[in-house]
């Protein structure tokens, strides 16, 4: 990775440190142009600069209006020497062989099972709710049978599943549905469950036996040293030049590039056009407390409304460090602040189609990440998602440069053609 310094020529970045750009920046050097300008250093622009460098030997420009790379997924080391995460807990999981073998080349991992607790009647269950949770709910021992006759007999029927109240009402009936899901959901998306898409629920499952997993994916794991070591690896090629504290709008024409990828948030590309995209935001409230465990687990949610955050994160649990303090992330949903859940109801989707076709129609730019195509994707879809975009542009820069090569070649055939015909005449 080379970031660039502020008269615009290329300094290498320390490995093992975040690179800071001041906010005003010259591009005095930067004439000569890239072949690609990527805005947004996440998941989504890391992966196609690095994979648009070393596969293509492309000139990359990335840059992020945020004092640092990796996105979302960002993490550092506080002042108590604790690995934490700026934006919220992030887990690693994935079904995806490729996905792995290819974020493998840039980091170790360390294995990791996420597990959540909830605090629901003055004590912590399992949730996603499991037969643990509804013995110590309901002071039962039960077999996995049972749990699943006693879910039955909760659930109501649901004519047609259209909200996440219906998925959940169907699935463990309404009291379980109020204390675990209602007051978690309204906090979270300041709207009832019967308001929102079915989606947003259906993503938790229920469980008859014992597994406390919160999820079931086959690869379960955290990077070694973290994400964003993981990204400064990624973006270590001498064709890559980052530019942190940027934003689009103050590059956009100062810059020379032949391509751009834009993984910020679409609406705002085409300055709002038909209205905002609208956003679910988060505070963070980050901690060092004088103890050494805070609690049993990573996550512990707190559904009920009369608390007002939704849940407490203990980063220890994910990294494995050995501390005498232990730090932690409360996260308050909020209706201002930055981008983080895309809202999903159906005049929000209409909306999207609209900009959606605008993009279509601006065929110089491709939109991706989960700003760009304005939906919820957990970090292994938006890597699988850059790595699938990186092959079809490979195949269009292979095509380009295959049609150029025989222009080329025809432009000589039909010179020497010119040449031995003037030849001939002068003969
Ligand atoms: C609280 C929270 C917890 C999450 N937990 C998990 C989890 O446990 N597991 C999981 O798999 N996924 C999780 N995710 C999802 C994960 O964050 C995303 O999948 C991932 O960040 C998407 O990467 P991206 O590159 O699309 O977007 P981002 O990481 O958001 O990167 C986009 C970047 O573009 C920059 N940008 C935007 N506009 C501009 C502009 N105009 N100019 C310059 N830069 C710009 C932004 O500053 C940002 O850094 C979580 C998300 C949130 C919000």
């Amino acid at each position: 990775m080379r970031a660039l310094t502020p008269n615009g020529t290329a300094g290498g970045a320390a490995k093992g440190a975040v690179v800071a750009m001041p906010k005003r920046t010259r591009f005095a050097n930067t004439r000569s142009g890239f072949d690609y300008l990527i805005v947004g250093a996440g998941f989504a622009g890391s992966v196609l600069a690095e994979r648009l460098a070393t596969e293509l030997d492309k000139r990359v420009l990335l840059i992020d209006r945020r004092p640092h790379i990796a996105g979302n997924a960002y993490d550092h080391y506080n002042d108590a020497g604790l690995l934490i995460h700026r934006y919220g807990p992030h887990i690693f999981h994935t079904n995806s062989t490729q996905v792995v073998n290819y974020l493998s080349r840039f980091t170790k991992w360390r294995p990791y099972e996420h597990k959540v607790l909830a605090h629901v009647d003055e004590q912590l269950v399992p949730i996603p709710i499991n037969l643990t949770t509804l013995e110590k709910l309901y002071g039962l021992k039960l077999t996995p049978e049972d749990a699943e006759a006693f879910l039955k007999s909760k659930a109501e029927p649901v004519a047609e599943i259209r909200t996440s109240e219906d998925v959940v009402v169907g699935a463990v009936g309404r009291e379980l549905y109020e204390k675990f899901f209602r007051g978690y959901t309204r906090k979270q998306w300041g709207l009832d469950p019967s308001e929102l898409d079915k989606s947003v629920t259906s993503r938790v499952p229920t469980r008859t036996n014992t597994d406390d997993r919160y999820f079931g994916d086959s690869f379960q794991s955290m990077p070694l040293h973290g994400y964003t070591r993981m990204f400064e690896n990624m973006l270590d090629h001498p064709n890559i030049k980052v530019m942190l504290n940027t934003d689009f709008e103050e590059v956009r024409t100062e810059v020379q590039y032949d391509k751009l990828i834009y993984s910020g948030p679409i609406d705002e590309y085409f300055d709002f056009r038909f209205g905002k995209l609208p956003y679910r935001s988060l505070q963070f409230r980050h901690e060092t407390v004088e103890q050494e465990n805070f609690q049993p687990v990573a996550v512990v949610n707190y559904p009920s409304e009369d608390v007002a955050y939704t849940r407490i994160t203990e980063y220890k649990h994910l990294t494995g460090q050995v501390n005498p303090r232990t730090s932690l992330t409360y996260e308050y949903p909020a209706a201002d602040g930055d981008p983080y859940y895309p809202v999903p109801r159906p005049e929000n989707a209409e909306l999207y189609r609209k900009y959606q076709a605008l993009a279509d129609a601006t065929p110089d730019v491709t939109f991706v990440g989960r700003l760009g195509t304005y939906r919820y994707y957990n970090m292994d879809q938006v890597v699988g998602q850059a790595l699938a975009l990186f092959k079809r542009i490979e195949e269009t820069e292979k095509s380009e440069s295959g049609l150029a090569r025989a222009a080329r070649s025809m432009a000589r055939v039909n010179g020497t053609v010119r040449a031995e015909a003037a030849q001939g005449a002068g003969d």
